[in-house]
């Protein structure tokens, strides 16, 4: 009679969070089953991302919210449920959920195997002590058990793995990566970089750089996340982002952090 396999482990899902679980603890030799609800994405045949406007049903110009209201009406709420990447999004009548009365929440789901990372914008962002110790500095919340310096050696693992390429800063507020070589910005942007973002001119009180983005270039590793080469009418991913140069602490002990409103934490949540 066959014998069933014994795993050590069982993850369920395979998104970012299952998926390095999977691979950190079959690497340390555990015998590891990974449960993923989802189908299996075939990118090569699957990913619109060079597709041209022209060759969408709609040309991209008839709004997402109309188009996919009678199955995803929840998920088309988010930027990326559009013409390019709905069929990645969760058909939110076959996928139903619960809130509690007056809560709203607009959940947003990826239901494959890479979950979510199928339709991430690939910016990579170190947390920091303002955010994990928030709630000593504003009061709002809780500050989280662990801090930066716990968190730190983990994000260089992950970031030499998956290849981020950007600046280093030197942000209080926002700690550099393990970077790859930064994309070249136009000449517009080095200028404003090096006359009114420059840290010594004055009164900056901001950094203007490239955005943070995982790339899967220089021949590190393949990932299965979305290419960072689109046609010149798609919004460019690598957006050039302006960072705030000033100590949070400073501006939020002035001006206490205020409660979101839900329409802002629904657009905040993806
Ligand atoms: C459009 C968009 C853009 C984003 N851009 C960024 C960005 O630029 N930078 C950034 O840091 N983050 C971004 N995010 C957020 C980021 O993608 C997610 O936080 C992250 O991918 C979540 O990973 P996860 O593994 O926790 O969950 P998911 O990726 O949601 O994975 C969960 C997996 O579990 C599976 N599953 C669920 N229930 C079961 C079950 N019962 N049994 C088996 N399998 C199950 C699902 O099918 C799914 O594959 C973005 C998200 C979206 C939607």
């Amino acid at each position: 009679m066959p014998q069933r396999p014994v795993y050590d482990v069982i993850v369920v899902g395979s998104g970012a969070t299952g998926g390095w679980a999977a691979k950190v603890l079959t690497e340390s030799g555990l015998r590891v089953i990974l449960l993923e609800a989802g189908r299996k994405v075939d990118p090569a045949k699957e990913f619109r991302e060079h597709t041209w406007p022209y060759e969408l049903k709609y040309r991209g110009t008839v709004s997402q919210q109309e188009l996919y209201k009678s199955r995803q009406p929840i998920q088309s709420k988010c930027y990326a449920c559009d013409e390019y990447g709905h069929q990645f999004f969760v058909d939110d009548i076959d996928n139903p959920y619960t809130t509690a009365k007056g809560k709203s929440f607009d959940w947003i789901r990826g239901r494959q195997v890479g979950g979510r990372t199928i339709m991430w914008g690939r910016q990579s962002y170190r947390l920091s002590d303002y955010e994990l110790k928030a709630a000593s500095h504003d009061g709002y919340g809780d500050d989280w058990p662990i801090a930066y310096k716990d968190l730190e050696p983990y994000y260089e693992i992950v970031e030499r793995f998956v290849g981020i390429s950007g600046t280093e800063e030197k942000l209080p507020q926002l700690p550099d990566s393990v970077f790859l070589p930064a994309m070249a910005m136009t000449c517009g942007s080095n200028s404003r970089r090096s006359t009114s973002f420059a840290p010594s001119a004055p009164g900056n009180t901001a950094r203007r750089t490239f955005g943070w983005v995982q790339l899967s270039a220089q021949g590190l590793h393949r990932s299965s996340g979305r290419s960072s080469i689109r046609p010149a009418s798609r919004k460019v991913s690598t957006v050039c982002t302006t960072l705030e140069r000033t100590n949070p602490l400073e501006r939020t002990s002035a001006i206490p952090r205020r409660r979101m409103s839900s329409r802002e934490s629904r657009s905040y949540r993806s």
